[in-house]
């Protein structure tokens, strides 16, 4: 009857979750090492993952990867590799940041350091609502934050990738605005803004890949701060005439004035 019937279906949905994981894991092996695949079993058998649906964007540091949550909420999922190339840059971003004193030396340590600096600069811009992803969970190499795109799993353009700017002057204006707000109140600098860091998504500009972003006492921090200035005037002056984009000084000096 009725009752057994939805007992089958219920083990049949459990059944083919189970074989869907299955196939998901053989198409992981041999691009995760062991590491990464304990904690991706253990993420999914908790249920904050139930499942991987596709790749967003294969790069040299990470992976990041569309998913799906609880109650199928749409996920990004960044998987940090655990390169040894990577991690001798990544160090003149960790080393003179006050909130990491112990780092270690092994690759994982410092790549797992790394990720987690990706989550507590997200918690602390989000804190001081700056617009970027939710951050949702961090474990060794692998974060979890909020999907940035459509419905059907289309991840958000990046500004790069925008042909058009309804109101490019407002739109650099943000962006000043949210470099400002991250130094005056987050204490961070992003360290890599540019358009390939900022998603535009329904009219908004999200920034993102703050992995690199350091706190506003460390030795580089005015020289990273002014670098993303830089980068974000000259992608707005390409949409801007130039009687109304600012000088990169002055935008820096401004912010150091408020100091
Ligand atoms: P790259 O090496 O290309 O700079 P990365 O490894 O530093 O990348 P990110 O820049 O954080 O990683 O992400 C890579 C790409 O994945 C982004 O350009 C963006 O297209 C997509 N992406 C990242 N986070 C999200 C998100 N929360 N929602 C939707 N898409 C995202």
């Amino acid at each position: 009857d009725n009752k057994i019937n939805r007992l089958e279906v219920k083990q049949d949905k459990r059944r083919m979750k189970s074989k869907r994981k299955t196939e998901e894991h053989a198409a992981f092996n041999g691009v995760f090492d062991s590491f990464t695949l304990v904690n991706l079993n253990k993420i999914l058998s908790k249920g904050i993952i139930n499942e991987f649906v596709g790749i967003i964007s294969a790069g040299k540091e990470a992976n990041v990867y569309y998913a799906l949550g609880e109650e199928d909420v749409p996920l990004a999922v960044k998987i940090y590799k655990i390169d040894p190339q990577n991690t001798k840059w990544m160090k003149n971003y960790i080393i003179g940041d006050p909130r990491f004193k112990k780092i270690g030396t092994s690759t994982h340590k410092i790549i797992y350091t790394w990720c987690k600096k990706e989550f507590k600069n997200l918690t602390q811009m989000k804190r001081h609502d700056i617009l970027v992803p939710t951050p949702l969970l961090s474990r060794d190499n692998i974060l979890v934050m909020e999907f940035i795109g459509e419905e059907n799993g289309t991840p958000a353009k990046r500004l790069k990738d925008i042909d058009e700017l309804v109101n490019p002057i407002e739109e650099m204006n943000y962006i000043l605005d949210q470099i400002s707000k991250m130094y005056l109140n987050a204490h961070l600098v992003h360290g890599d803004l540019s358009e390939f860091n900022i998603l535009y998504f329904k009219g908004k500009q999200i920034i993102i890949d703050v992995s690199q972003a350091v706190s506003i006492y460390h030795i580089n921090a005015p020289v990273y701060l002014q670098r993303d200035i830089k980068n974000v005037l000259n992608y707005f002056s390409k949409f801007i005439d130039s009687k109304h984009v600012p000088d990169v000084k002055a935008v820096f000096e401004k912010i150091l004035k408020n100091v």
